[in-house]
């Protein structure tokens, strides 16, 4: 079966790191989250882009996706790793020069029982409930370790993505109370929080999704692009059905183009009967369920029929396609399979 083609645009990214640094005072660095993969868009080649446009600090979220970009990125650039020092991980963060954020008491003594030498960073829980140090368990480690210094301290906000949210202020707040005297450099913002303005901005920024063009910076350039092969078209008469369940079923004499991908590679059951696909510039709606490895589209109103149609093209972004299938743009680019034959623009 021939694949479709994920077009990956390293400029776009590049273009787009440069607009989201431009968003923060000269005296704050803009790092770049390349974790799960750089949202599944090939971390390699997208750290090994950014480190030559300027990013010296990295974010990943487990010690083995830090040693995935250290082959590339030699022994210059910082990584942090989200998840900290976990059990049995002490020598391939200290082997690959990965700074772990140590996320609790437990994981504290780990690196002085093992590593005490190799640096670490801190992250602090602020109200997201989810990794980091409570404000208790702080407490107690500032005065045993006031001696050694962490390389940064982060802490992650909920609800960035939302302006308006009352929990961006009480973060903020609890971060600085819990940080105050603390001379450390200090990170608080994702792509949201870079958004919400300087007071969020800190030391260092950390954006991931922005990078990959997709919400909250309405502003990115869209960075991928994919086109699926038309396999087959099948001419059906009225009442016919199409799919899996027959849920999709001709009203008038139709005509469904059968397309190379599906639930497999990411396109989600979710999108059956609701989104589209493209010709050229006419939207197709997709026709009945997504099947495993294929789509099937209703292409009855097309005069012609094109050997390719996009699923993600400037017509449906990311953002765009997943509101079709109820889930956010994050998901829809992490779920972007192995089968797609993936082509890098703009090296
Ligand atoms: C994933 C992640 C980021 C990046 O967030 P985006 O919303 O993709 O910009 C930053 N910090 C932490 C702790 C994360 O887990």
């Amino acid at each position: 079966m021939s694949n479709g083609t994920l077009t990956i645009d390293l400029d776009a990214i590049k273009l787009n790191w440069q607009a989201l640094n431009k968003m923060s005072a000269d005296t704050v660095e803009t790092a770049a989250v390349v974790k799960a993969n750089a949202y599944g868009l090939g971390d390699k080649k997208i750290a090994t882009k950014l480190a030559a446009a300027g990013v010296r600090t990295f974010f990943v979220a487990s010690a083995e996706e830090g040693q995935s970009i250290r082959e590339v990125l030699g022994q210059g650039p910082k990584i942090f790793v989200f998840s900290g020092h976990m059990a049995g991980k002490s020598s391939i963060l200290e082997q690959n020069n990965l700074i772990p954020l140590l996320n609790s008491p437990e994981q504290n003594i780990r690196h002085r029982e093992t590593i005490p030498k190799h640096p670490f960073g801190l992250q602090l829980d602020t109200g997201m409930n989810r990794l980091g140090f409570e404000r208790a368990d702080f407490s107690e480690f500032i005065e045993l370790y006031s001696e050694k210094k962490p390389e940064l301290i982060i802490s992650h906000l909920a609800c960035a993505d939302d302006k308006a949210h009352v929990q961006n202020a009480s973060q903020l707040k609890a971060f600085l109370e819990m940080t105050s005297g603390l001379d450390c450099p200090l990170s608080l913002s994702a792509t949201g929080g870079i958004l919400l303005g300087e007071k969020y901005h800190f030391d260092l920024c950390r954006p991931g999704i922005g990078l990959y063009g997709g919400l909250p910076f309405r502003e990115a350039n869209s960075v991928v692009k994919l086109s699926l092969p038309v396999i087959q078209t099948r001419a059906l008469a009225p009442e016919e059905t199409v799919g899996y369940g027959a849920t999709w079923i001709a009203h008038r004499p139709s005509l469904i183009a059968t397309l190379s991908a599906g639930y497999a590679d990411g396109l989600i059951r979710a999108m059956s009967g609701r989104a589209v696909v493209y010709a050229g510039g006419e939207p197709c709606p997709i026709a009945g369920r997504v099947s495993m490895d294929l789509l099937t589209v209703d292409v009855t109103h097309l005069t012609n029929i094109p050997d390719r149609m996009e699923i993600l093209c400037d017509l449906q972004t990311i953002d765009q396609l997943s509101d079709e299938a109820g889930t956010i743009g994050y998901e829809i680019l992490t779920s972007l399979g192995n089968r797609y034959q993936r082509d890098y623009t703009n090296f």
